[in-house]
């Protein structure tokens, strides 16, 4: 099995680590050099505005955005591209529905506009602004968001603080756990959200009390775009799986702990996940992630995948080699003008199930997936203490605490703490690329909640 098997491992000359652009924040920038060219929705605004009508799909490249709508409009661009420019103009769902061919034509196209030398340089620069000047938006209008829990070790960490003896359930190793959750309370990096109120039963009591979570968390999770969608009852095969998915992002799927255990049982997590769940602002394509596709090895010993999760290619090069990184600051520690604490270092090594596997899954039973849709891989933590993805993992449920540099401590989050997700993929030989900041701060609770 070789990797070029699959389109999204085949490297192109867009990979080529010694492309420079035009655009000279591009260049060394650690997470959109030229070889990213990630895909996002944003709004210039009514005085930066040059056309005059409002959000539009735009490429990222340095501290910039090129504008598709502008793009599309120069005629600049032929074929596919072409057709995915026009598409990308009014939301990346289009673009998403379009597949693979013209997402990558658009990125081949763009890679040569924005290289050093582009006899377009002069008409592609009037296209661009940087984003400090912009909104930026939500990548797409997410229809569906379904979050997995292929983090092997978080699953185990977890099961390990209820069920020492067993922590795994026996379902883990045969099918990818998961459950339907809540599109309407996703929101892009940067916009804060109040501290939850639920349902909490505290130990030793009879009867839960209705107050704001004491145990809210952050869950480190990989985010997958659907790209072109399945009909109803036309389940969509693992070895076609991949070619479903339009990219990635980070994903925070906060989570109110002390409402989760009350709420959880018998039909899984409810009002203390969909509160609110950010995620990052870019679409890093899986073109761009093409040189940091990586083998699955399933360890000796676990069940053999039953055939509708089968795929040899897809165990060559289905898993992906991304370090994330969990970064705290407090408010105390901004006023300090201190540097962020790193919670967390751990990588989409660490993932048991690959994001073809979740899209087959999904699917197999017949749910029709849409473009747009977004899947959650679930937490994922890797085997030691500093890559844990959630703080209920790092202070065992809050039987221990994180030491601050501020001299604060931690067990869960506390009001005026902003939490920031990272990704970054490098290997020696190929540029390194990032996914941007998946960025959001605590704010208290609603002091007057339920009235206005
Ligand atoms: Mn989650």
């Amino acid at each position: 099995v070789t990797s070029a098997q699959r389109p999204d491992s085949a490297v192109d000359p867009t990979h080529d680590v010694n492309l420079a652009s035009w655009v000279d924040s591009a260049n060394g920038h650690p997470d959109f050099p030229i070889q990213n060219l990630p895909f996002g929705m944003f709004d210039p605004g009514v005085v930066a505005d040059r056309t005059g009508e409002g959000t539009r799909g735009g490429i990222r490249i340095g501290d910039l955005i090129l504008d598709l709508r502008a793009l599309h409009d120069s005629g600049v661009l032929t074929g596919p591209a072409q057709v995915g420019s026009k598409a990308a103009s009014v939301s990346l769902n289009g673009l998403f529905a379009l597949g693979a061919g013209p997402r990558k034509d658009l990125r081949e196209q763009v890679s040569r506009l924005l290289v050093d030398g582009s006899e377009h340089c002069d008409t592609v620069a009037a296209m661009l602004f940087p984003v400090r000047d912009v909104t930026v938006r939500l990548p797409a209008m997410i229809g569906d968001f379904t979050d997995f829990y292929a983090g092997i070790n978080h699953a185990t960490n977890v099961g390990q603080l209820f069920r020492p003896d067993h922590p795994l359930l026996p379902n883990y190793k045969w099918v990818p756990i998961g459950y339907h959750g809540r599109a309407s309370s996703i929101h892009v990096s940067g916009e804060s959200f109040a501290r939850p109120m639920g349902q909490i039963k505290m130990p030793g009591t009879d009867a839960p009390v209705f107050q704001a979570s004491r145990k809210l968390d952050l869950e480190l999770e990989l985010g997958i775009w659907i790209g072109g969608g399945n009909a109803p009852g036309h389940p969509i095969l693992i070895a076609d799986a991949a070619s479903h998915i339009a990219g990635y992002c980070l994903l925070n799927d906060w989570s109110a702990r002390d409402i989760q255990s009350w709420e959880y049982q018998p039909l899984g997590p409810f009002l203390s996940k969909s509160f609110h769940s950010t995620i990052s602002a870019w679409v890093v394509t899986p073109e761009a992630l093409a040189p940091y596709r990586a083998a699955m090895t399933r360890p000796a010993g676990d069940p053999e995948l039953l055939s509708y999760l089968h795929d040899p290619v897809d165990q060559a090069v289905g898993g992906l080699d991304i370090e994330l990184e969990v970064l705290l600051t407090t408010a105390s520690m901004r006023a300090g003008s201190m540097t962020p604490q790193r919670l967390s270092l751990s990588s989409t090594r660490h993932m048991y199930w690959t994001a073809a596997q979740l899209v087959a899954h999904h699917t197999s039973g017949g749910c029709d997936l849409r473009p747009g849709d977004l899947l959650g891989s679930g937490t994922i933590s890797g085997p030691t203490p500093d890559s844990c993805g959630s703080l209920l993992e790092i202070t065992h449920d809050g039987r221990d605490t994180v030491l601050l540099r501020s001299g604060e401590t931690r067990t869960f989050l506390e009001d005026g703490d902003e939490v920031v997700l990272r990704a970054r993929a490098h290997r020696p030989g190929v540029a390194p690329i990032g996914f941007g900041e998946c960025l959001a701060r605590v704010l208290p609770h609603h002091v007057a909640h339920g009235s206005a």
